[in-house]
């Protein structure tokens, strides 16, 4: 589902991601860890071309992302073009990110409607669903600033989940929640990883990882220093830096 061949992105002289491979398949959640500043972000801001990669490629659900083959060569793709590979995967930030001024439902389907261009009734009956599915069908009518902060986070789930996404893309998205919130939103997305969702998970919620992982990534300095089983990662890692970053977290 997605590919990823000797990333590098900097920022000036920085390598934010350094000679960065990955290869996920379709249905694996596969959870990110590793130190603040270690380039987790920025590897699933290049997944979903937030950011241009310097040097590298990247492939989601089969296709090179940021270019096309013309007579041999590789040429960049147009922004309309990136924005349509760009809705092959849905992103979930730190920050509830939903329009202020809509209801839960009217975040819901302003996607689908906008840029999918779908019938509004339909898009409505879809959002219903979803929010269904993320435990709030009682908040349809509700402005963000009406729900908690892991409610908010729920819609999030629910709007990026509209736009049948093929690959989830999740930043961190319960650690700017009071402790007794996160684990709603961990229940949702533990469901989603069952549904078989393709998942990709910054967390430093390492019980989460360790549950619902197929694999997990150990990130440092913009590298990728070691992957595997939640188990072997977590509970018997190879490298030092690992053993004592996992130290530290726990
Ligand atoms: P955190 O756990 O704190 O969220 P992270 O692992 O997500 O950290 P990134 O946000 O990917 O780390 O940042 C990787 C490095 O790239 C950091 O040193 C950061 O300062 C730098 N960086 C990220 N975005 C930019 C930017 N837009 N401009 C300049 N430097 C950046
Ligand atoms: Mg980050």
């Amino acid at each position: 589902m997605v590919k990823a061949l000797s990333v590098t992105k900097r920022f000036g002289t920085l390598a934010a991601l350094d000679d960065v491979s990955l290869e996920i398949a379709p249905g694996e959640v596969v959870c990110i860890v590793g130190p603040s500043g270690s380039g987790k972000s920025t590897l699933l801001r290049c997944i979903n071309q937030l950011e241009r990669i310097d040097s590298g490629a990247i492939w989601v659900d089969g296709e090179l992302t940021g270019f096309r083959q013309e007579g041999g060569r590789l040429v960049e793709l147009t922004d309309r073009d990136i924005a349509r590979q760009r809705l092959a995967s849905g992103m979930v930030f730190q920050r509830f990110n939903l329009f202020a001024h809509m209801t839960a439902l009217q975040n819901i389907i302003e996607g689908p409607v906008t840029v999918l261009k779908r019938q509004r009734r339909d898009a409505i009956a879809e959002a219903e669903a979803l929010l269904a599915r993320v435990g709030l069908a009682e908040k349809r009518d509700a402005y963000p600033s009406e729900l908690s902060g892991g409610q908010q986070q729920r819609v999030a789930i629910a709007r990026a989940l509209a736009m049948k996404p093929r690959l989830m893309l999740f930043d961190e998205p319960t650690s700017a929640l009071d402790p007794e919130l996160v684990g709603e939103v961990l229940a949702v997305m533990r469901d989603l990883a069952r549904s078989g969702m393709t998942m990709i998970v910054v967390t430093h919620e390492l019980g989460f990882a360790r549950e619902v992982a197929s694999r997990v990534v150990f990130m440092d300095q913009g590298r990728l220093v070691e992957q595997g089983p939640p188990a072997q990662v977590l509970g018997a890692p190879q490298q030092q830096r690992t053993r004592d970053f996992i130290a530290a977290v726990l």
